[in-house]
């Protein structure tokens, strides 16, 4: 790679992520050279159909952690692109990492049913993702760098849906979304914020199948979830 092939590079790299943000750095920065005519982006343009393809362009193949070494296949997320609601849950198992798909082992059978069943909304009117996009190594937990190099897609994915709520599963997620240590039985239930979108935590459905007497609080969490999106919220 030449110089010119590296300012290209980065020129590029930077429009993509002043376009997921909506921030609008100005790139070339002023005075550096030829100006970019303004473009809407893919989000402002209310496209978030659009938004999420690029985001998933821009992750191509990636190598950005160690977790690329062992995975199958990258667990982007899926559901509507213009959902109201967003759940995101840890990290792929070994399921999710065969079939590309979030939440479709035993834990993802059951946020069905509490979708389903509870929230009497569609799975696939929902957002579902994920913490990390890749399966680390036996399930184990995430670690700092592999949360850092896979967190810009994962803000790019809520800027560009932009759920009226969002639903932490489990403790990761939770303290990713609220950025907080709080221990998860005492933060679920307390409703937060991420960039202004409220953020409900609460606990992971894989918990729940070892713990079932703690549906009782996801329910009561769940209903905080539909009164925000004004649906009805049953007894
Ligand atoms: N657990 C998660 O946190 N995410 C999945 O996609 C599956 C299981």
């Amino acid at each position: 790679m030449n110089d010119d092939d590296v300012r290209q590079d980065v020129a590029e790299h930077a429009r993509f992520l002043s376009s997921l943000t909506g921030i609008g750095v100005p790139w070339p920065p002023e005075g550096a050279g030829a100006e970019e005519p303004a473009q809407a982006t893919p989000a402002e343009a209310g496209d978030p159909e659009a938004g999420l393809r690029a985001i998933r362009e821009e992750m191509g193949d990636c190598q950005r952690c160690r977790l690329a070494g062992g995975r199958k296949t990258i667990v982007f997320g899926q559901g509507d692109p213009r959902a109201e609601l967003m759940f995101i849950g840890e990290a792929p198992g070994a399921e999710e990492d065969e079939q590309g798909l979030a939440f479709v082992g035993r834990a993802g059978r059951l946020l069905t049913d509490i979708i389903e069943k509870g929230l009497k909304m569609k799975r696939s009117e929902v957002w579902i993702g994920n913490i990390l996009k890749c399966r680390p190594p036996q399930n184990r937990n995430p670690e700092t760098d592999e949360v850092l190099a896979c967190q810009p897609f994962l803000e790019a994915q809520i800027r560009t849906i932009r759920p009226r709520v969002i639903v932490a599963l489990g403790k990761f997620s939770a303290h990713w979304l609220l950025k907080t240590a709080t221990p998860i039985t005492r933060l679920r239930g307390q409703l937060g914020e991420w960039e202004g979108i409220p953020a409900m935590p609460t606990y992971h459905p894989a918990y729940l199948l070892r713990n079932p007497r703690a549906k009782k609080d996801l329910w009561e969490d769940m209903k905080v979830v539909l009164e925000l999106l004004g649906r009805p919220v049953p007894d």
